[in-house]
């Protein structure tokens, strides 16, 4: 078998790939990059956009992100208490929006099902990821993103994109031993592993390189994608 058509799932995951994200200006629509390398043992999280200005920031502890900081994605606020009039337990705020309210209400009313009386709740809000595929760090929209017959095709930059078309357009794919549940590559969704939908998602795939050299070329220098793959070839 050619040996160029085999992938072997080394079980890294995707946050491989999460030290630079490509997005657009939630503001503007302008491609542009989060970058979030690894400093003392924390992400160090960048956003700065070269039409608009819009510049964001956020820290992270060793890839858990934590609610803090500038997060332009849906918001969970959520929160629970007896009813202040009958005692009644529990009522429960949990509602999502899809921006952070410009002053997230601290407090929200909640109606009892037993005395139909309105008590505030106290909520916290929390970063919501929902389906919709989206920069980890900041929140901000993937300028990747490629929707297919099957599903949606996205990528976090060329490094991820690369070892999506390598693994799509491979006949033979295997494991390493280590490689568990938590490997990008086992995370795919079944649409994308499917022999029969190659030709489509490879086609799609494609587009979002083309898409990156097109942008790249008008504004920023290439990604040095080559060195990546090289480095993962680990045997
Ligand atoms: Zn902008
Ligand atoms: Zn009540």
């Amino acid at each position: 078998m050619d040996a160029a058509l085999r992938h072997i799932d080394d079980g890294h995951g995707l946050w491989r790939y999460a030290d630079l994200i490509e997005v657009r200006c939630p503001r503007c629509a302008r491609p542009g990059r989060v970058r979030a390398p690894y400093e003392d043992g924390r992400r160090q999280i960048r956003f700065a956009c070269a039409g608009c200005g819009l510049h964001a920031a956020s820290e992270s502890r060793c890839g858990t992100p934590e609610a803090q900081h500038d997060w332009f994605g849906p918001v969970r606020l959520q929160g629970r208490r007896p009813c202040g009039y009958c005692g009644h337990q529990w009522l429960i705020v949990n509602r999502i929006y899809q921006h952070m309210p410009a002053s997230a209400p601290p407090r929200l009313a909640a109606r009892c099902p037993i005395c139909a009386r309105d008590s505030q709740v106290d909520t916290t809000v929390h970063r919501h990821r929902g389906n919709e595929p989206r920069d980890p760090h900041l929140g901000l929209p993937l300028r990747l993103i490629e929707p297919t017959r099957h599903g949606v095709a996205w990528a976090y930059n060329a490094q991820h994109l690369q070892e999506l078309r390598r693994y799509v357009a491979a006949t033979q794919r295997e494991r390493t031993r280590q490689a568990g549940n938590g490997s990008m590559i086992s995370r795919l969704p079944a649409w994308m592993k499917l022999a029969r939908h190659r030709t489509t998602v490879l086609k799609a795939l494609d587009r979002l390189g083309a898409r990156l050299l097109q942008d790249d070329a008008a504004e920023a220098p290439p990604i040095t994608a080559e060195r990546g793959r090289t480095a993962r070839r680990q045997r």
